[in-house]
């Protein structure tokens, strides 16, 4: 269940070209219980006039501190102020929201598929779920846009890296690296995040080898918590379209399940 807690700011640094990580210490909210997918939803600190909070993915957790890893990209105003945060500064936040990815025993060879920022939440999979076996395919704009790569390296079996620009490994979308790499060796389920044109390419990619999958749908969204329902997107379990709230009911839902 979610809290809203005050945060503290340890650590805030610059990983990657506009790309920032920075790690909490998350007060009162339990952080044992986080299921990766899961979000925080922060306010930003000292600008009342920014209403809305600006909800960022837990990347990681430390139960042993209670303290939790948020990447995230410069985007506009908020992400901006946020890159700017000293230690001890204190932040206030909904944490950890919503329903994040879900794996079975059944489920043993995972594929990560991420793209951008999409990748840091991924990251989180491998530490939650440490016995399964792990290929990730992680999609940058280019090699200044890179980061994480030593930990996916750490906790996956393979590690196939794309740029947009041909910078650093592949030439190419993440997705046809997947194509490829799925007439070889085919996964139980295949866990996505990133922008909504990466999550159709996958759709349309899996379908003809019947994979399931799960995408984190990184919609906008104003109150974060269930309340405002701007953020709801169409689902389609086979039985007409239903409406559900990103923020409480997702981001995490079936690939094949949602509109996109
Ligand atoms: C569940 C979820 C998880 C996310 N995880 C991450 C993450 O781990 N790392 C990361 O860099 N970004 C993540 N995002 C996107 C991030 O929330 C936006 O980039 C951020 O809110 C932009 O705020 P801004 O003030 O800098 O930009 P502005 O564009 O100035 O924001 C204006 C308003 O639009 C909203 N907004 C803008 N872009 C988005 C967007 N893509 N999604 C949702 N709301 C948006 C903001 O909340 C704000 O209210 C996530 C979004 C969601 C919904």
């Amino acid at each position: 269940m979610f809290k809203k807690v005050v945060a503290t700011v340890k650590e805030n640094s610059k990983i990657a070209a506009g790309i920032y990580k920075m790690i909490i210490a998350c007060g009162d909210a339990d952080i044992r219980h986080f299921v990766p997918g899961q979000f925080a939803d922060i306010a930003v600190p000292g600008h009342a006039e920014l209403l809305l909070r600006r909800p960022i993915s837990i990347s990681a957790v430390n139960p042993d501190n209670n303290t939790a890893a948020l990447i995230y990209q410069i985007q506009g105003k908020g992400t901006d102020i946020f890159s700017r945060l000293t230690p001890q500064t204190k932040i206030d936040a909904i944490m950890p929201v919503g329903r994040g990815f879900y794996l079975t025993a059944r489920e043993k060879t995972v594929f990560l598929v991420g793209g951008g920022v999409g990748i840091a939440p991924l990251l989180s999979v491998t530490q939650k779920w440490p016995s399964k076996t792990y290929e990730a395919f992680l999609g940058y704009k280019g090699r200044d846009y890179a980061y994480c790569l030593d930990d996916f390296e750490n906790a996956c079996g393979k590690v196939i890296v794309t740029s947009d620009d041909g910078t650093l490994g592949e030439k190419g979308f993440v997705t046809d690296a997947l194509g490829r790499r799925l007439i070889e060796a085919k996964p139980d389920i295949v866990l996505a995040c990133g922008p909504v044109p990466m999550l159709r390419a996958l759709k349309d990619i899996l379908s003809p080898f019947g994979v399931p999958a799960q995408v984190s749908m990184e919609q906008r969204m104003c109150c974060g918590f269930g309340a405002c329902a701007t953020c709801v997107c169409g689902v389609d379990h086979g039985e007409g379209l239903e409406y559900k709230k990103v923020c409480i009911e997702g981001p995490v839902f079936d690939l094949f399940e949602v509109v996109l």
